[in-house]
């Protein structure tokens, strides 16, 4: 027998499941909202333009090998990526009280910041996530050995922020809680605070001495502006937090399966700055050694050269003016059709991914009786809309909502 057979069976990822289900269906205008990955009108990944074009001068390079990268990573993408998301000339960059480590994409940097965090920050060993959230936080933070609880975000009563409700929570949890942020583009909700509600958030984790743990994922994709995008993260390091902010170039670069992320770490001092990289680097060569080459490679050229920059912003631009113009057509269809209940929290949320406010009895008659594919708390990534299915989903809506 194997010493094994007790190993119990793990459900399937839901996202994933959900995919094979879709892919398994034969019906041709069937529609999935799940995937959580750009899709251009007509349905397909999109390579971005820059991407290719960089992607040639990297092949064509006879300097370039197959070598390790350093441990940290590829030095010019790091100090590129500390650069996007903090600003150019933020002096914390001077004044050498920031690190950054190029990561496994927005996972890895998710995994590397709790993991340091497990090891080193002595205040607290609980996470607070919003509720609800992505739903592998809990378990990369479960993993690595931090309990995990919620704080209020949602409230499906009005489809939008809890305000209240959240700054209660950070004000209930205990002195030095680590809590983490979705930068811009609340995943799954689309909802974010506004700027005066950010200064309400950081005035009760100041208070409270809590430590801010910021994910972004989105960074550029949400709005289209990449400031913007990074406004509550610059927001916090103006304010002199210590924090670290998840950066991913899965989204904003297409460049899902190359794994390109960095965590990026700010710290009261220089020198507690060079002990944590000591210590960063420690735990990453026993984790993955050396990082991948080939996507930071990538985004290493397009941040550090202004033409490529400039083309990779049009880009961006063109992906995320895509789904607004989905939300938008998809809030003028249901408004045109009468579709009982209000629905402009469509064209208020931002990002990717939108929360409809469908219950799951009404998710599950979009799949069998529509084949639309979306998870049952109702949420619906924005790229899985096009010109040519946009109508077809407000008149499924329409019909389940009645
Ligand atoms: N964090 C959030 C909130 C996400 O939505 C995602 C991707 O869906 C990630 C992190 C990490 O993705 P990746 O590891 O592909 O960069």
């Amino acid at each position: 027998t194997s010493s094994f057979q007790d190993v119990p069976l793990a459900p399937p990822d839901v996202i994933f499941h959900l995919t094979a289900q879709y892919k398994a269906d034969t019906f041709q205008h069937k529609v999935n909202l799940g995937v959580g990955a750009y899709r251009d009108d007509s349905g397909k990944p999109w390579v971005l333009p820059v991407v290719k074009k960089v992607e040639k001068i990297i092949v064509n390079d006879p300097t370039i090998d197959h070598e390790y990268l350093p441990i940290l990573g590829l030095p010019p993408f790091r100090e590129a990526s500390i650069k996007l998301i903090l600003g150019p000339d933020n002096p914390v960059i001077k004044e050498k009280r920031v690190v950054a480590t190029q990561t496994i994409s927005g996972t890895g940097a998710c995994h590397l910041g709790s993991l340091f965090l497990s090891r080193f920050y002595s205040k607290s060993s609980v996470i607070y996530v919003s509720n609800p959230t992505w739903a592998n936080h809990k378990a990369i933070f479960s993993n690595v050995g931090l309990e995990v609880k919620d704080y209020v975000y949602y409230s499906p009563k009005t489809i939008g922020l809890d305000i209240n409700g959240m700054l209660e929570s950070l004000k209930n949890a205990p002195n030095g809680s680590i809590i983490l942020l979705h930068a811009c583009a609340h995943n799954p909700t689309g909802v974010d605070p506004s700027q005066e509600q950010w200064k309400a958030i950081a005035d009760i984790i100041e208070e409270k001495k809590h430590f801010p743990f910021f994910d972004c994922a989105y960074q550029g994709f949400a709005s289209g502006d990449l400031d913007r995008d990074a406004w509550a993260v610059r927001y916090f390091v103006n304010r002199g937090f210590e924090l670290l902010v998840c950066q991913s170039y899965a989204k904003n670069f297409g460049l899902y399966g190359q794994r390109a992320g960095c965590l990026t770490f700010v710290f009261k001092t220089a020198e507690t700055a060079a002990k944590a990289e000591s210590q960063l680097a420690k735990l990453q060569r026993s984790e993955i050694s050396n990082p991948p080459a080939h996507g930071a490679r990538i985004v290493n050229l397009v941040l550090n050269d202004p033409v490529l920059y400039a083309e990779w912003v049009d880009n961006l631009k063109t992906m995320s003016f895509r789904i607004q113009e989905m939300r938008r057509r998809l809030f003028d269809k249901l408004t045109a059709l009468g579709t009982p209940g209000t629905w402009n929290h469509i064209v208020d949320q931002i990002g990717m991914f939108s929360f409809t406010g469908l219950k799951a009895p009404q998710v599950k008659v979009l799949k069998e009786k529509y084949h639309v594919y979306l998870t049952d708390n109702g949420r619906i990534s924005m790229a899985g809309l096009s010109s040519s299915n946009v109508e077809y989903f407000a008149k499924a809506i329409d019909d389940v909502v009645r």
